[in-house]
């Protein structure tokens, strides 16, 4: 499925929830399908580099499911199952899409989860830590020889109920991600700008703002970078989209083997291209059925879109 480029410097673990999603948009409703941060970013970091998954489902987890993951080669070692019921999600978004509503999170086999990680799994060059509880992306961190990048991904729903933890996660992180409510709220910051900096000052050397349909800032001590959204006319589930954008900008960093800004700024295009093909669909079904060509080709657009002369 990857880009067969030749380029490559190394797999992406990535550790964050695998679910039963149950969602509702103003196009249509879907129950108990595929979702969780960490499907959506391995499948969406697959097209670019290899991909380690980290998680726990339940026995209830669709065989199905397991295939659609693994034939996209991804290394399902670390994907525990648990006696138990799989981590389901159910949510509902109005027509501000980039507002989701949680109805209700059901942690289930995540409340005993231990990760413990493969031994071949150790050595990782590239860690993602998707949204999941902080105190098990510490876990997986602390099992990690030196990482070359560690970026982590986060949600209100941790904020909230683990900051310190999550502070702890921020230290020792070289990207965080989180969406613009979430910058706010973590800093008691209503400005973007000077929320991203107060996000700089608590540990990782960039920040990037996810701002759903309206693309994303980077920030660094030295660097700022706006990407815009891809413009999209069929949104049906913006459902994963952060998750896909993550997943892209991990996998597609991985891929080229650096993290300078150059770089770093065709990561989180890519990331926008991967995040706009999710949003099509429900779940990862655009996902699962997406071709590299399609990835390229949407990504030339963009490249497109926002070139401009000089003044
Ligand atoms: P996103 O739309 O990218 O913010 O992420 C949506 C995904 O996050 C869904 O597929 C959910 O299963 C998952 N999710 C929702 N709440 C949580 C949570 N508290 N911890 C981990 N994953 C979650």
């Amino acid at each position: 499925m990857a880009f067969e480029d030749g380029c490559q410097d190394g797999p992406v673990l990535i550790v964050g929830s695998v679910a039963y999603d149950s969602v509702k948009t103003p196009f249509g409703e879907k129950e108990e399908v595929l979702g969780g941060a960490a499907s959506y970013a391995s499948v969406s970091a697959s097209f670019f580099a290899p991909v380690r998954l980290v998680g726990v489902v339940g026995e209830d987890f669709s065989e199905t499911y397991l295939a659609q993951l693994a034939d996209h080669d991804i290394d399902l070692e670390g994907l525990q199952r648990s006696p138990g019921k799989t981590f389901r999600w159910s949510g509902y978004y109005e027509y501000d899409l980039n507002q989701a509503h949680t109805t209700a999170t059901e942690l289930n086999v995540f409340q005993d989860f231990r990760p413990d990680l493969p031994r071949s799994y150790r050595d990782s060059p590239y860690v993602f830590l998707a949204n999941i509880d902080p105190s098990l992306q510490l876990l997986v961190l602390d099992q990690v020889r030196h990482p070359k990048l560690v970026v982590c991904d986060t949600m209100n729903f941790w904020i909230e109920s683990a900051k310190d933890t999550l502070l702890e996660v921020l230290a020792r992180c070289d990207i965080a991600l989180m969406n613009d409510a979430e910058a706010r709220e973590l800093t008691g910051e209503p400005n973007l700008i000077i929320a991203g900096r107060e996000v700089l000052n608590l540990g990782p050397g960039v920040v990037i703002i996810k701002k759903g349909e309206h693309g994303a800032l980077m920030m660094s001590r030295d660097s700022y970078f706006s990407a815009p959204g891809y413009p999209l006319e069929e949104i049906r589930d913006p459902t994963g989209a952060g998750d896909t954008f993550a997943g892209g900008m991990v996998g597609y960093l991985a891929r080229c083997g650096a993290t300078d800004d150059d770089t770093l700024r065709r990561a989180i295009i890519a990331g926008s291209v991967m995040a706009s093909f999710t949003v099509e669909d429900f779940s990862l079904n655009r996902l699962l059925a997406l071709s590299p060509e399609e990835v390229s080709e949407r990504y030339r657009e963009i490249v497109g879109m926002t070139q401009f002369g000089a003044f």
